[in-house]
C-alpha cells in the first residue's frame, strides 16, 4: 500500500478511469446492443455526475435514472445525450423535462395522461418509454392493464403530444440464471412487445437486461441494456460469473480510505467498545477508525469484516459506533495517522465491496451505495492516484 495522497481523515475516492474502463468493455461485450449505464442512487455512492460524464466519455448511448430529479440535475449539469427515468408519483412535474428531451416512463394510463399534458403547456412532444410488469410485480402496467396504455399511447401519438420511444421491463432473479421468472418474464415481454406493435407503435429501443441480464442472458438484451453495478465494477451475480468475469477484467472504482485517529495498547481482558461485546483475550493493540454507521458501516459488519492497515487484514472488534470502530492491530503499533483501507478493488490486498456485502449478509449494491455521512468524495482518473 502506498503513502496517502491526502491528509483526509476518511474519504471515498472513485476512480473515473476504472467507470471508463468497465463502460467500454460492458458496451463492446453486449453490442450490438446499446449501452445504458444507470447512476441512479448518486452513481451507486460514487457521484452521479462524475460517472455520468466518465460514462459519457466512454461510449455509454444512454444513462439512466430513477427519479425526475436525478434527471433534471443531468440536464443542469450539461448532459445532453439521451436519458431515461422511471420513477415518479402523481402531480410530479414533467415540463421541463419534456423541453429537455428526457425520456420519462408511464406505468399508467393516468401517468401517461400527466405527461401528454406537460408537453401540451411547453408545446412539445414527451419522449415516453411504456412499462410492462412481467412478473416483478412493483412498477409498470399488467399484463391485463398493458391493452388500454399501449392503445392510450398511440391515440397520444396521433395527437402529437407523445413519441413513445421505449418499451421495457425489469427482472426478478437475473443473479440467478437458472431461475424460472427468467423464461417466464422474456415470454411476457414478448407478448407486451408484439401488442405494442399490433397497436402501431414503434418504440426505438426495448430493453429488459441489468448488469446480470446482459452479462449472462444474452437472448434478454434485446437492443439496449441497463447496466448499473456492472459500471462500478462489481459483480452483480455472485457465484454464476467465475468464467466470465475474469475475462472481461471489471475494475472496482470505489476506495474507502482514512487514517487512524488513535492507536493504543490494551491488556487483555478489557472490554472493547459499547456493551463490551468483545473483550481482549490477549494484550493487543487497537486502532480507532474515524468511520461508524453514519458513514454507511453496518452495525452488522462487526464481528465479521476486515480492513487494511499497516500491510495486512485485521478485524473488526466490538460493537461499530456512530462516527467510529476499532480495528484489531495484534500489538502492532503504527502511529496514529497510519492509513488504512475499509474497501477498495482488492488489487492492494484490501477487502472488496462484495467482501463486506458477505460479511454483513447483504449484496454489494448496499454496501457501496451507503457510503455517505461525513465521508469526502474525491474523483481521480488515474491509478496511481487511487489511493
Ligand atoms: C437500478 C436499475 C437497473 C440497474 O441494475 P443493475 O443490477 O445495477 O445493473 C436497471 N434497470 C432498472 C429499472 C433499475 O432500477
Amino acid at each position: 500500500m502506498t503513502e496517502p495522497t491526502t491528509a483526509a481523515r476518511a474519504e471515498i475516492v472513485v476512480d473515473l478511469d476504472a467507470i471508463r474502463h468497465n463502460v467500454a468493455v460492458l458496451r463492446s461485450h453486449v453490442a450490438p446492443a446499446a449501452f445504458m449505464a444507470v447512476v441512479k442512487a448518486d452513481g451507486y455512492g460514487h457521484g452521479m455526475v462524475e460517472v455520468a460524464r466518465a460514462a459519457r466519455e466512454a461510449g455509454a448511448d444512454w444513462l439512466g435514472v430513477a427519479t425526475l430529479d436525478e434527471a433534471r440535475a443531468l440536464r443542469a449539469a450539461g448532459d445532453e445525450g439521451p436519458l431515461l427515468c422511471w420513477l415518479a408519483v402523481p402531480g410530479e412535474e414533467y415540463d421541463d423535462l419534456v423541453a429537455a428531451g428526457v425520456d420519462v416512463t408511464a406505468y399508467s394510463v393516468d401517468q401517461l395522461a400527466e405527461i401528454a399534458a406537460a408537453a401540451e403547456r411547453v408545446r412539445g412532444t414527451a419522449r415516453v418509454q411504456l412499462k410492462i410488469d412481467t412478473g416483478l410485480t412493483r412498477g409498470g402496467a399488467t399484463p391485463r392493464d398493458w391493452p388500454r396504455l399501449v392503445a392510450e399511447a398511440r391515440e397520444l401519438e396521433q395527437a402529437g403530444r407523445v413519441r413513445v420511444t421505449g418499451i421495457w421491463s425489469h427482472l426478478v432473479a437475473s443473479d440467478d440464471p437458472g431461475h424460472p421468472a427468467n423464461a417466464a418474464q422474456e415470454a411476457v415481454f414478448a407478448e407486451a412487445l408484439a401488442g405494442a406493435e399490433e397497436a402501431g407503435l414503434t418504440p426505438e429501443v426495448r430493453h429488459l437486461a441489468n448488469s446480470a441480464a446482459a452479462l449472462l442472458r444474452p437472448a434478454a438484451r434485446h437492443d439496449l441494456v441497463r447496466c448499473g453495478l456492472a459500471v462500478y465494477g462489481l459483480d452483480p451475480a455472485p457465484g454464476h460469473t467465475a468464467r466470465l468475469l475474469p475475462d472481461l477484467g471489471l475494475v472496482p472504482a470505489m476506495t474507502v480510505r482514512g487514517r487512524l485517529a488513535m492507536v493504543k495498547a490494551v491488556a487483555a481482558g478489557s472490554g472493547v467498545s459499547y456493551g463490551h461485546t468483545w473483550v481482549a483475550d490477549r494484550d493487543t493493540t487497537l486502532g480507532l477508525v474515524p468511520v461508524g454507521y453514519a458513514e454507511g458501516v453496518s452495525r452488522a459488519a462487526s464481528p465479521g469484516a476486515e480492513i487494511w492497515v499497516a500491510g495486512r487484514r485485521r478485524p473488526l472488534r466490538g460493537r461499530i459506533c456512530m462516527d467510529q470502530l476499532l480495528v484489531d492491530l495484534d500489538g502492532d503499533t503504527p502511529p496514529a495517522g497510519e492509513p488504512f483501507v475499509l474497501l477498495g478493488p482488492g488489487s492492494g490486498g484490501e477487502p472488496t465491496a462484495q467482501e463486506w456485502a458477505e460479511a454483513i449478509g447483504t449484496i454489494s449494491y448496499e454496501v457501496v451505495t451507503g457510503m455517505g455521512g461525513r465521508l469526502t468524495r474525491r474523483h481521480v482518473g488515474g491509478a496511481e492516484e487511487r489511493r
